[in-house]
């Protein structure tokens, strides 16, 4: 299969490398649709990372089932499906717990495994293996509408969510996100979503700042004066509550 491999800072190569096989009972191989590429590629690709040679790029990924390991029991061939960009267990004490990012199991001698970065391939490639399938991969509803937003739930919308969740608001309350990015954005849209009274966005890139505006956010252009004086003013004076 055709796959896009890391080869030096710098230098990728689209190349023929093996098709994955289910190499565990608990593994899924899935045909990739969709697979973004994401700032965290930039930093590989710019060799800002310990990525060695020959990793398969790609940790946001969705795609159709095609192969079913045994001891897989919630998925099946064809379904269609979407893969959180970091991979767990679902049975140590801390995927249990929750903080599945800092699975004790998938990435021996260390904590948590992520796709493309971690000890797995990635799927920017014609196909991808899922391990422990039935906890890393969300089942989608069939067809192929949204193909584009539902890929947005292998990293950048839970991405942005937690961002708020980490900020400790609370509905009700004002917030601001520093950066309209994607994640920024998906922010801010979360925030929304999750009753805040006002969201103010900060960038200085007039597409970012147009599409917050569309999302009912308040556009800061920190290129134009101190943002924390705009949002003061705007406010009469009284504090959001700040994410970065
Ligand atoms: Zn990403
Ligand atoms: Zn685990």
């Amino acid at each position: 299969m055709r796959a896009v491999v890391y080869d030096k800072p710098f230098s990728i190569t689209v190349k023929e490398v093996e098709k994955p096989k289910i190499l565990h009972p608990d593994d899924i191989v899935v045909k990739v649709t969709t697979s973004c590429i994401c700032g965290s590629d930039l930093h590989m690709y710019e060799g800002r990372t310990a990525a060695e040679a020959g990793i398969i790029f790609g940790h946001e990924n969705m795609g159709i089932v095609d192969e079913v390991g045994s001891g897989v029991t919630l998925l099946k061939k064809g379904d269609r499906v979407v893969m959180p960009f970091n991979v767990g267990c679902g049975r140590c004490l801390n995927c249990e717990e929750g903080n599945s990012a800092f699975c004790t199991l998938v990435n021996p001698g260390s904590a948590g495994g992520y796709v493309a970065m971690g000890p797995f391939a990635g799927g920017q490639a014609e196909y991808l293996r899922v391990p422990f399938a039935d906890f890393n991969a969300l089942l989608l509803p069939p067809g192929t509408d949204h193909e584009e937003d539902f890929v947005l739930l292998a990293d950048i919308f839970p991405t942005g969510w937690h961002g708020v969740q980490l900020s400790g608001f609370r509905p009700g309350e004002s917030i601001a996100v520093f950066g309209a990015g994607p994640v920024g954005l998906l922010a801010a849209y979360s925030a929304v979503l999750r009753g805040a009274s006002e969201v103010y966005v900060v960038d200085r890139v007039p597409e970012r700042l147009a599409k917050a505006k569309e999302m009912r956010c308040t556009p800061i252009d920190f290129g134009a004066s101190d943002p924390v004086e705009q949002i003061l003013e705007l406010r009469g004076g009284s504090v959001a509550r700040y994410l970065v």
